[in-house]
């Protein structure tokens, strides 16, 4: 690499980070106990990438399974494993393990050390130690299931889904025979009878929710349908409603399902959430492009989709996840032509570190650079988000480097960017000013 690269990158390495999106417990004393490194670093991500190389969901069980001896498992994953390992999900885990325990890449003659090293290390104050002292992150926005609201203050930020109010799904931690609607009669003390009591009860969840420090919202609707939300009338939606409740009461609520909306009904509460919350000036993180896992409909999530809701309600930023991989070219447009679309590199640098090059070489051209964030870990563990920012960092200091040498910008100003990109920009738009502690 040239000199302008390391200069840059050196930089960068000293530029404090908001990462703007992760999937960690909310508090570390919340681990499950009994983790080792294959079960955890195979909870995701590099998990997807083997069954792609061909590995069986079968033996995928059989290698997380933490009774079996952790050679005899390795010896199932090693064939897969060594055509991932160049991937962008392998790649950080080599340069984690590396950096964090001090042991070159993941393999057969280290597999055995280095997982008696992720034991002997994973105690309270790891995260801390990968976050602050490793990473030089100020502050993560945590989406998570754990609990409702809380968090480790001096590490986490959360967001609340929504999900439930379009396609409501089973109860995270299910009380005997209760599901959301009889969950929110509850917890509330109200009755759900028709489209207003469901959007009061969205109404009083959400203000407990701010009320107990949520920041913003997030929208994971791409996974279970197109992101295409058209507008549909109240009376519709109304009588569409309780048909549909009428439906579940009769049937599937005796079989212990949850309630299902059609998708007028669907379309019209993703309009009312949008329409609460532009009033309330809130961001809301949008999935976009990539579906973790195997085997699923991409197209659901093409960020391009919902260019009706950037138009209709203006005072809502949009965060769009992922730069909407691979449809990242459009998430480029949108950036241009929207002033509330505003666009995240969350996942990115992982998912393709060339990819996100090109992307990012792109919206640089295009796109004014307040509106872009360049990090977030979106993991489920730790360790591998070294592995990631690291990726993260190299990659920016690519593209920068290469627009100095085009003429584009000096060096002043590629790390002025940078510092945009890495923290400035994610600060003014989650609004964390007063969040971080110096
Ligand atoms: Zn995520």
């Amino acid at each position: 690499m040239n000199d302008l690269y390391q200069e840059i990158f050196k930089e960068i390495k000293k530029i404090p980070v908001i990462d703007t999106h992760e999937h960690l417990p909310s508090k570390e004393e919340n681990l499950n106990q009994g983790r080792d490194i294959l079960n955890e670093y195979l909870s995701h991500y590099m998990s997807s990438d083997l069954i792609s190389a061909g590995l069986s969901n079968d033996s995928l069980n059989k290698i997380k399974d933490s009774s079996i001896p952790i050679l005899k498992r390795w010896e199932i994953v090693d064939p897969y494993w060594k055509f991932c390992r160049y991937t962008g999900y392998g790649r950080a885990l080599d340069i984690s393990v590396n950096k964090i325990y001090n042991v070159d890449s993941i393999n057969r003659n280290t597999i055995e050390i280095l997982n008696e090293k992720f034991k002997e290390k994973n105690r309270p104050g790891h995260f801390k130690y990968v976050l602050k002292d490793l990473c030089k992150i100020k502050l993560s926005i945590l989406d998570t299931w754990d609990s409702r609201f809380d968090c480790d203050q001096d590490l986490f930020r959360r967001v609340w889904q929504i999900l439930n109010y379009i396609i409501p799904m089973p109860l995270e931690i299910p009380e005997e025979g209760l599901d959301i609607v009889s969950w929110l009669e509850n917890e509330y003390d109200i009755s759900i009878n028709s489209l207003d009591d469901w959007m009061h009860a969205f109404n009083i969840e959400l203000v407990d929710n701010l009320n107990h420090g949520i920041i913003g919202i997030k929208n994971i609707l791409g996974y279970f349908r197109p992101l295409q939300f058209n507008k549909v009338d109240y009376n519709t939606a109304k009588n569409k409603f309780a048909s549909d409740l009428r439906k579940w009461k009769e049937i599937d609520r005796k079989e212990g399902k949850n309630i299902r909306f059609s998708k007028d009904v669907q379309d019209f509460m993703m309009h009312y959430i949008l329409k609460v919350i532009n009033k309330k000036k809130l961001f809301m993180q949008v999935h976009t492009g990539l579906l973790e896992g195997n085997g699923d409909i991409i197209t659901n999530s093409n960020p391009a989709l919902m260019c009706n809701l950037f138009n209709d309600y203006p005072d809502v930023k949009f965060d769009i996840f992922h730069i909407g991989y691979p449809y990242y070219a459009e998430t480029s447009a949108l950036g241009k032509m929207f002033p509330n679309a505003f666009i995240d590199m969350c996942w990115a640098h992982i998912i393709s570190p060339a990819a996100s090059v090109q992307a990012l070489s792109d919206f640089i051209d295009a796109v004014p650079f307040n509106k872009i964030s360049a990090f977030g870990g979106d993991y489920l563990f730790v360790d591998a988000i070294y592995g990631h920012l690291h990726i993260a960092r190299r990659n920016v200091s690519k593209v920068l480097s290469q627009k100095v040498k085009e003429n584009v910008f000096t060096v002043e100003k590629a790390i002025e960017i940078a510092w945009h990109l890495f923290y400035y920009n994610p600060v003014k738009i989650f609004d964390l000013e007063e969040k971080i502690n110096n």
